[in-house]
């Protein structure tokens, strides 16, 4: 199972730790961590990293741990740790007792720094940080020392204490690696490894006033946790060497960075900072709103692990970016609630029929299963009477070429109860369809047609006097434009926010679809898939379109039309 599985996730990543397990590397060992920084709410792109470091571990009867990397007091919340913990475990990500932060090692990552300036290969620099970018030097200029790089050892130590006592202003120094001003990786060019920061950080307090850089920190972190494989998006390709050096100069355990590509999908944004800009600005109705691209979003959408899991595999892992479309990520969510949702009957634009020939005080229930393919999942009854809704696209005066649905004169199958035909379509004085009449066929019970004769369309329906009213949210993509990012002269990815996103309307549904627990996705029979929110409430079930079904009536009708 476990080797079966290793064989069909074959990827540069999973071929690398091959390699150094053959070679003996890390003793046979594959550790891993998902080091998320606490600054926002996980999205599909931290998905990726989810399943892949959670993933390869379990693979290869590893380890993976969760690591918060909280060095930066200013962003950084502990809404934002719970949340990220709940996301994880939605994944199947298990880090058992395995829950990390950056913060518990601030005082180990303050040993180390000291040890640097013994080492003489950190130092404390007075120059601002406009300064230090100006002596940076870009890709073609080598940069210029700075002038405090030689200060002594003792010197360096009694400021960088002091640094820490918070005895200095912030901005006014920084502590940095002693490498090479002229190494052609600008990363190298003597990093800051510390800045001071007055801030209160939401684990520590107020106990520090420096705080690591990332490209420090990190290292330190998985070296002290063990970790063998630290694998980390492609735009840190650069900082391994960094990585690499503040390990090596140190003489800690030594664990390998190896990069992959980020996820990019086409209609979305993934970046943290506008994510928290679209919530902040009131785009959207909190970070879970079902048209944000996080995790807490997808899954108040409907969205299932399962689809995450598979799209994630399916686009597998590389080392050069690219951008998926949006369109695979709804075709594995239509996959897997295709084989988990319930069906049931719900009308959205509904319009009323009545069938005249049936007796008005009569319910009949209907036995219908609660998915076509799949017996397990039972079944329920379904009330029918004389007046039943049906949806105001399934009616046409005149109908077009191939439309199967109901017209006048025209007989359809209201699904799994009779066959009716329409025989009159009642309008008000302002041609809208205020009714239709029909008749039925009491000999198909069921939906059978009782003497072979053929019967093309079949509808869905509810039985007025049993509906129960419901709000259906219609979400579609948030952004309007495949490459949201892409905004005329002066804009932002804002100007490619897409209006319709969200269209709330009534619905009618079926009894039993009222009681279904929030949180549980079923589809509605011809018209597509929708999660009962938690928004809820008895007299008012609210249910989120997850996606829709491909309709390929739409489809037809649209190319006709062009
Ligand atoms: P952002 O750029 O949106 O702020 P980030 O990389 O800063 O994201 P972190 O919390 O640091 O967010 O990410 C945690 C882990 O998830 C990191 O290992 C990071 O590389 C990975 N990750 C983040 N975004 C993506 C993505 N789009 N595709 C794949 N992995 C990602
Ligand atoms: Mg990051």
């Amino acid at each position: 199972m476990e080797s079966e599985s290793r064989a069909r996730q074959a990827d540069f990543i999973r071929a690398e730790i091959d390699a150094d397990l053959a070679a003996g590397r890390f003793g046979g060992v594959v550790h891993t961590r998902f080091p998320p920084e606490p600054n926002g709410y996980l999205h599909l792109g931290h998905a990726k990293s989810i399943f892949l470091n959670f993933g390869v571990a379990s693979e290869y009867g590893g380890l993976c741990n969760l690591r918060f990397d909280d060095t930066n007091p200013a962003k950084e919340e502990t809404a934002y740790v719970k949340a990220i913990r709940e996301d994880v475990a939605w994944l199947g990500g298990n880090w058992g007792d395995r829950e990390y932060f950056a913060s518990n090692y601030f005082e180990e990552l303050y040993a180390y720094a000291e040890e640097l300036i013994r080492l003489g290969k950190a130092y404390v620099d007075d120059l601002t940080a406009d300064e230090i970018r100006e002596y940076r030097g870009t890709l073609t200029a080598p940069g210029r020392e700075s002038p405090w790089r030689d200060r002594p050892v003792e010197e360096n130590l009694d400021l960088f204490r002091r640094m820490r006592n918070g005895e200095f202003p912030e901005g006014s120094r920084v502590l940095r690696a002693k490498i090479d001003m002229a190494s052609p990786n600008l990363v190298m060019r003597d990093p800051t490894l510390y800045r001071i920061r007055h801030a209160e950080h939401h684990r520590t307090g107020q106990s520090w006033h420096i705080y690591p850089m990332y490209d420090y920190a990190h290292c330190l972190s998985d070296s002290l946790e063990g970790i063998t494989h630290s694998l980390c998006t492609l735009e840190f390709v650069n900082n391994r060497e960094l990585y690499d050096w503040v390990l090596d100069t140190l003489r800690v355990y030594h664990p390998r960075q190896i990069e992959f590509a980020r996820l990019n999908l086409t209609y979305t944004v993934l970046s943290k900072r506008k994510l928290i800009q679209l919530v902040r600005e009131g785009y959207v109705n909190g970070w879970d709103d079902p048209r944000m691209p996080t995790l807490s979003g997808l899954r108040r959408r409907g969205v299932p692990p399962a689809a995450l899991h598979e799209f994630i595999k399916r686009i597998g892992v590389a080392r050069a970016d690219s951008t998926v479309e949006y369109e695979m990520l709804e075709y594995c969510i239509r996959e897997k609630l295709n084989a988990s949702a319930p069906r049931g009957m719900a009308v959205l634009e509904p319009v009323r029929v009545i069938i005249e020939n049936y007796p008005e005080d009569l319910t009949e229930e209907f036995e219908m299963p609660w998915h076509p393919e799949d017996a397990t999942f039972g079944s329920r009854k379904v009330p029918f009477s004389r007046e039943l809704f049906i949806e105001r696209d399934d009616f046409r005066l005149v109908p077009p070429k191939k439309f199967h649905r109901l017209s006048p004169g025209v007989e359809v199958r209201l699904r799994y109860a009779y066959l009716v035909t329409c025989t009159e379509a009642v309008y008000d004085c302002d041609g809208r369809l205020l009714e239709l009449r029909c008749v039925y066929d009491p000999a198909s019970k069921g939906g059978q047609s009782p003497d072979g004769r053929k019967v093309r369309g079949t509808l869905h329906w509810v039985s007025a006097k049993h509906a129960i009213r419901a709000q259906a949210r219609l979400y579609d993509k948030l952004f309007s434009s495949p490459d949201p990012d892409r905004a005329p002269e002066g804009e932002t990815f804002l100007a490619n926010i897409n209006p319709d996103s969200l269209r709330i309307v009534d619905a009618f549904i079926e009894p039993a679809l009222a009681d279904i627990p929030s949180g549980a996705t079923v589809q509605f029979e011809r018209v597509g898939y929708f999660c009962k929110d938690t928004d809820s409430i008895p007299e008012m079930p609210v249910f989120n379109r997850t996606v829709t079904l491909r309709d390929s009536w739409a489809k037809m009708e649209k190319r006709s039309r062009d």
